[in-house]
């Protein structure tokens, strides 16, 4: 199986080294100039759990990728405002046969994939698995994953397929489960990634020091209960009670509450522009197909974007 990766930063090298080193056939296709000069020179070279892991990988600029190559599987670990660009610049690696896995963050992705690809082409999941990085062709790969994934067409063979990756990662050791709630889960995700994401950005603190800013806790509770709002409303359950003590876990010091979410270190540490526009953006344009309100979720939208110019992230 020729297994293409669209997006080589922490993610995409993550789950590059797994698959490599496990044997499989990869090959990574990436914007950043630098990042493809360094790992053409030096392969991926990850900070894996504190020791240095190195492999070898082939990869191609996005606007320069070889005529020949052809993909069974095309997993898109892109930034959410690169995607639909890095799509367009590959097309002449799909084929009718090539299955698309997203585990991207935020909601919207089975829209932007059904532009392009069938829907018995789609696998759409999230994952439990994180990637940060040092410098190019440097990921820092700390802690342990798992990837929940559901394909959208209704076929056989498009349960069969979504099932073979399913073992295709558990073989490499990035663990599949094939989960009929997808959608569900997508939300709790976002539940989480609406409210840390753009509160600690534009607060400039960690998750527990949030937590423990009694205030926080009613805009917590208010961008959960829009999301919640949105998810029931098209026709995923969610409980609200439920998500709000799930983002609650978020404060505790002892495990995550340290950490310092990937849009602060995308914005803050980094100066890079956010994925605001398909986490808290997305809800809110949901909320206005759907008749729901989410003035919450929009003014979190627009506060980031404002810091994005402020900073003159790009
Ligand atoms: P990333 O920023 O590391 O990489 C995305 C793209 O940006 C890559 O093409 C990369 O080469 C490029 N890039 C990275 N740093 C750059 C720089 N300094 N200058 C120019 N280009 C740069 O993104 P990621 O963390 O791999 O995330 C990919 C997707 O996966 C996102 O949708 C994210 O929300 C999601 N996700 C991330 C994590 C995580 O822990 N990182 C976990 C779950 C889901």
């Amino acid at each position: 199986m020729k297994i293409v990766i669209l997006g080589a930063g922490g993610m995409g090298s993550r789950f590059g080294l797994m698959l490599k080193k496990a044997g499989k056939d990869v090959t990574l296709l990436d914007g950043w100039d630098k990042n493809i000069e360094a790992i053409r020179e030096h392969g991926i070279r990850a900070n894996y759990n504190g020791e240095e892991v190195q492999v070898d990988i082939d990869i191609y600029p996005i606007d320069d990728v070889d005529p020949d190559l052809k993909a069974d599987l095309l997993i898109v670990f892109t930034k959410a405002m690169q995607l639909e660009d890095a799509i367009q610049a590959t097309r002449s690696i799909v084929t009718d046969q090539t299955k698309v896995l997203c585990l991207m963050n935020g909601i919207g992705y089975d829209d932007i994939l059904r532009k392009y690809f069938d829907d018995e082409q789609i696998v759409l999941g999230n994952t439990m698995w994180t990637a940060g990085l040092e410098g190019p062709g440097r990921p820092k790969l700390f802690g342990n994953g798992y990837v929940n994934l559901l394909n959208l067409g209704k076929s056989e063979e498009a349960t069969a397929a979504a099932k073979d990756i399913v073992a295709l990662l558990d073989e490499v050791g990035l663990n599949g489960v094939y989960e009929k709630e997808i959608f569900y889960l997508i939300y709790k995700k976002v539940c989480v990634n609406a409210t840390m994401n753009g509160l600690c950005t534009i607060l400039e603190c960690n998750m527990a020091d949030l937590g423990d800013a009694q205030a926080s806790h009613d805009l917590i509770n208010q961008l959960v209960k829009e999301v919640v709002d949105v998810a029931n409303a098209e026709g995923v359950e969610m409980d609200l009670d439920e998500m709000i003590d799930h983002v609650g876990e978020c404060f505790n010091r002892e495990t995550i509450g340290g950490h310092f979410p990937s849009m602060y270190q995308d914005l803050i540490t980094n100066n890079r522009l956010t994925e605001i526009d398909y986490i808290n953006g997305a809800v809110a344009q949901k909320g206005e197909k759907l008749n729901v309100p989410t003035p919450y979720n929009q003014f979190l939208t627009s506060l980031v974007h404002t810091k994005e110019q402020l900073l003159g992230a790009k």
